[in-house]
């Protein structure tokens, strides 16, 4: 993808979040439900501090618990040392983030790029890099006997930096 195509995506949450809805990234509300009741959840755009975000609410009314739409999902969201969840970063800095690293750039690069601590950039890369660790790890479970599974090269290209 183009640099240029790629900016238009992340320049908000709202085509962020959707770009990642498209790519089955994220969780097609459908499939959630409610923590508290089990009801149904919708998208709910929430205003705050001028931004906007999108979130997962709750349709009963009474309950209308919210939820973040990264939630449950161990690549957008992470627990950090102390146990939290980390959401620190906007879906579009996150995608940014994995678009530099899908690059192979240098460390020193994405951080002069984004402006992120070397911390943040850190545990990014990290976590990109355990993507093809981890279809890499599960190839037994995939194939099986007689079974022929093809890895894309590109999955595996910058796994060790
Ligand atoms: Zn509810």
């Amino acid at each position: 993808m183009l640099a240029k195509e790629f900016y238009t995506i992340i320049q908000n949450e709202e085509s962020a979040t959707n770009f990642l809805i498209s790519k089955k990234l994220l969780v097609n509300v459908e499939n959630v439900l409610c923590d508290k009741c089990s009801s149904e959840m919708k998208y709910y755009i929430k205003k705050e501090r001028g931004k906007e975000r999108k979130l997962l609410r709750c349709k009963r009314k009474g309950c209308q618990t919210t939820q973040s739409i990264r939630k449950n999902n161990s690549f957008w969201t992470y627990l950090d040392k102390n146990g939290r969840n980390n959401s620190g970063l906007s879906i579009g800095a996150q995608l940014e983030l994995v678009y530099y690293w899908c690059q192979d750039l240098k460390q020193s690069t994405i951080i002069t790029l984004t402006g992120r601590s070397a911390h943040t950039v850190c545990d990014w890369m990290n976590l990109c890099r355990d993507v093809p660790v981890r279809i890499f790890e599960n190839r037994n479970k995939l194939g099986g006997p007689g079974i022929v599974i093809q890895v894309d090269e590109c999955l595996l290209r910058g796994s060790r930096k």
